[in-house]
């Protein structure tokens, strides 16, 4: 037996949080959001009025910031504490997709978290997901994938993850909003989201959910039981 890191990387609402959720509760390991923080910096920023170009306030924004996860005793998921705050829900809305790219592209944002999500790792037993995970923050992971789906597929389902919490945002915008968010995510000039060749591609266009969790399920077990 051995502990590993399992990486899963991909674009936006491919369902990488869901499947890393469902992965982690199978193989017992901690599940780690690392969107999820980039989306607190920016619920900050927007908050505060952070000039992203002024690199002083942004530094101070910075150092005002604590963020950790904390689970839920009843749904037994980790939720993201902003400052002590609960923002769990606040950091899903469209305002917060909407510049969390710009956000998360200032390399003083990217050092700081990833600093934070190395330390959380360290102990391995968790499944991270995220754009850099297998690339940059976990380059020696034991287990990488790639998930990818059609554009379309992709925009239905978030609108139907966002119709269920209350959101309305159309189905145009949040297409609009993943398109976006792609191409800003992979030219950035720090840590771009990639496919690394030692990735295993998962395309989640066509396979039914418990599908794409069973198969990373058993590449893991593969890897621990050896
Ligand atoms: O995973 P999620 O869609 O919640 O991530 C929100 C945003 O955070 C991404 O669009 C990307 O800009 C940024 N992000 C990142 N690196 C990560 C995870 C997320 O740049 N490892």
């Amino acid at each position: 037996m051995q502990d590993i890191i399992i990486a899963l990387d991909g674009y936006s609402g491919c369902g990488k949080s869901s499947t890393a959720k469902e992965v982690a509760k199978a193989l017992k390991y901690t599940y780690l959001d690392s969107g999820a923080m980039y989306r607190a910096v920016t619920l900050y920023f927007l908050r505060h009025q952070v000039n992203l170009q002024d690199s002083e306030v942004v530094a101070e924004a910075l150092d005002a910031i604590n963020i950790r996860f904390s689970r839920n005793e009843d749904s037994l998921l980790n939720e993201t504490y902003l400052n002590g705050e609960n923002v769990e829900e606040e950091i899903r809305k469209m305002e917060v997709s909407k510049n969390v790219s710009a956000v998360s592209a200032l390399p003083v944002v990217r050092k700081k978290m990833v600093s934070q999500q190395r330390a959380l790792g360290k102990d391995k037993r968790v499944v991270m997901d995220g754009r850099d995970i297998g690339s940059h923050v976990f380059p020696e992971a034991e287990l990488k994938i790639f998930m990818t789906a059609d554009l379309k597929v992709r925009a239905e389902r978030r609108m139907k993850e966002l119709a269920e919490k209350g959101g309305g945002a159309s189905l145009e915008e949040i297409e609009n909003n993943l398109r976006e968010r792609d191409k800003l995510d992979s030219s950035r000039a720090q840590s771009p989201l990639i496919r690394t060749e030692d990735a295993i591609e998962i395309d989640t266009t066509y396979l039914n959910f418990d599908e794409q969790v069973k198969k990373i399920v058993d590449l893991a077990k593969k890897l621990i039981e050896r």
